[in-house]
């Protein structure tokens, strides 16, 4: 049996005392104000772009050290989708970050609502070991694009990506705008003491309750991009062939250590045998029946998280249809196809985080909706059907961060796509404009003239009276529709509706320019 052997890289930890000075310095970063230009973003976010792009056979290669992960998945999963969010970013963040004029409202017109964007200030994001590009520098791209300064917390476990991100940081970065604090659980502890603008976590929804109790204490706002176990839904009206294809790929890509990947098949039983066939099938075509020695396949990233995935296999009562082997030496399970697995069975515990694809069998529809429901929320559920009434049953009647119709695992690069989870799986999104949301504060603005006492607000002055509050009274005098279950059906008078609305919105426009004659401030 061939098997890669992956070096162990020279990782060293940042001291806790440094990590004080470091902080001050991000903070100093942005209380110079620098990062509120468009014009410094944008060269911010090309030179994360750059940062890739100068480095890629580097990245490559601590990836391929890190995991034993083969060049063609490092560029797949994460290279193009980090870069292709970092220019949708460059592309439209002067769009994103420009004021916004509130939708109209009588009441409130002439103070001129407006919603001003602001970064939050200096954001901490703490990265998981499987994905340290997309889940690391995607949000960093975000949060620069937010104009926040930004310290990374790489994963310890992925100690070659690590060593690179914070050898190249400071070579693209001014040392006031992104920092690297290197290491794991006492740098994350200590670094969590401290208030942040915001904090984007990427992990285990374990360590994501410590970091939620620590962010009580500060009352730092979080993100949290978790896991799960992802149900797969094969329908008897799906193409089988591909579903075979494109699922086995999914589950076995960076050896099952994805946070989108299908974690389980819920297939109709009349279906079972053909599907699994299918799977055998393709299963000899990726790997040539030998996946140990194959160049598409990577390797689990501890010796410990082998053995935790082993003693899963050792346990299951299903069938094991294809692989099976184990070598926690060498951090080796092979991509491992089992059938018939119970719903209570091992492999249903927790997330797997490993190659290993459960079949479960179902009668309908309804069944395969019942047991994903009766689930914690995943990050995705995933059906392949032809059938639509099939597809928006599922879509309507569960609940998942994406839903992915007959394909797996790439949604997180969809360009314009929150990404993010629900319930266990994770709050809050991250890429693109979503990204852009989560690190930027939304801060209502507004102007009110003086003029505007005289005209319509100098009821709310004392002495009150019974004149002035009548007036005030009749500001909460929305016409709403009738009261529901309410037999009458409600009248609609549209005509009227649309006079009364180009009514107001003339003595609106009206009287602002009026206003501005007699001054826009406060008198
Ligand atoms: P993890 O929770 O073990 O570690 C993540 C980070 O937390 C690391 O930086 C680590 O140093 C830190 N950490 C670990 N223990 C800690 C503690 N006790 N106190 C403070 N900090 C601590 O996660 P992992 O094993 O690196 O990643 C796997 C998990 O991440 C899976 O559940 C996977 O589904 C999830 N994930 C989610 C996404 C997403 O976008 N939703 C992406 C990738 C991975």
């Amino acid at each position: 049996m061939k098997i890669f052997a992956i070096p162990m890289t020279s990782f060293t930890s940042t001291p806790l005392e440094d990590i004080p000075e470091i902080r001050d310095a991000l903070l100093k970063g942005f209380g110079s104000g620098k990062t509120k230009s468009i014009k410094y973003r944008k060269e911010q976010l090309l030179q994360l772009a750059y940062l890739l792009k100068d480095n890629h056979q580097r990245f490559l290669d601590a990836l391929a050290k890190d995991l034993g992960r083969p060049a063609l998945e490092t560029d797949f999963t994460e290279m193009t989708a980090t870069l292709g969010d970092i220019y949708d970013s460059y592309n439209n963040v002067g769009k994103w970050a420009k004021d916004e004029k509130a939708p109209f409202s009588v009441l409130w017109y002439f103070m001129n609502p407006t919603v001003r964007k602001e970064p939050k200030g200096v954001v901490l994001i703490i990265g998981p070991f499987n994905f340290p590009i997309l889940c690391l520098l995607m949000p960093l791209a975000c949060a620069l694009a937010a104009g926040n300064t930004v310290l990374l917390k790489p994963s310890e476990l992925s100690t070659a990506v690590s060593d690179l991100v914070a050898e190249l940081v400071p070579k693209y970065f001014e040392p006031g705008l992104v920092r690297v604090v290197q290491g794991g659980i006492p740098q994350t502890s200590k670094l969590i003491e401290y208030p942040w603008g915001h904090i984007c976590y990427t992990g285990s929804p374990r360590v994501a309750r410590i970091i939620a109790h620590a962010a009580a204490n500060t009352l730092t706002p979080v993100t949290f991009e978790l896991g799960g176990k992802n149900p797969t839904i094969v329908d008897a009206k799906g193409d089988l062939k591909l579903a075979a294809r494109r699922i086995l790929w999914g589950r076995n890509v960076n050896a099952g250590q994805a946070c989108t990947a299908p974690e389980y098949v819920l297939v109709m039983r009349s279906v079972e045998e053909e599907f699994i066939k299918e799977l055998q099938n393709t299963y000899a075509t990726y790997y040539e029946n030998d996946p140990s020695g194959s160049k598409s396949f990577s390797r689990i990233i501890t010796q410990e998280h082998a053995s935790r995935i082993a003693h899963l296999l050792s346990e299951t009562k299903g069938k094991i249809v294809a692989g099976g082997e184990v070598d926690t030496e060498n951090k080796y399970i092979a991509p491992t196809i089992v059938r018939d697995v119970p719903p209570d069975d091992s492999l249903m515990s927790e997330e797997i985080f490993g190659p290993v694809l459960s079949i479960i069998p179902v009668d309908n529809i309804d069944e395969a909706i019942a047991f994903a429901h009766a689930r914690d929320k995943p990050l995705a559920v995933y059906i392949f059907t032809s059938d639509k009434k099939v597809k928006e049953k599922v879509i309507e009647n569960t609940s998942s961060g994406a839903v992915f119709v007959n394909d797996v695992l790439i949604h997180p690069g969809a360009t314009g796509l929150p990404f993010g989870g629900i319930g266990l799986s994770g709050y809050g999104c991250m890429t693109g404009k979503w990204g852009f949301n989560t690190f930027t504060h939304f801060r209502a603005l507004l102007d009110s003239p003086g003029y505007l006492d005289t005209l319509a607000l100098w009821p709310r002055f004392p002495p009150y009276t019974d004149e002035k509050y009548h007036k005030i009274r009749s500001l909460s005098a929305f016409k709403l529709p009738p009261r529901p279950g309410n037999a009458e059906a409600p009248r609609r008078k549209w005509g009227l509706y649309a006079l009364f609305a180009m009514f107001g919105a003339v003595v609106a426009v009206l009287g602002r320019k009026v206003g501005s004659v007699f001054g826009s401030t406060q008198e």
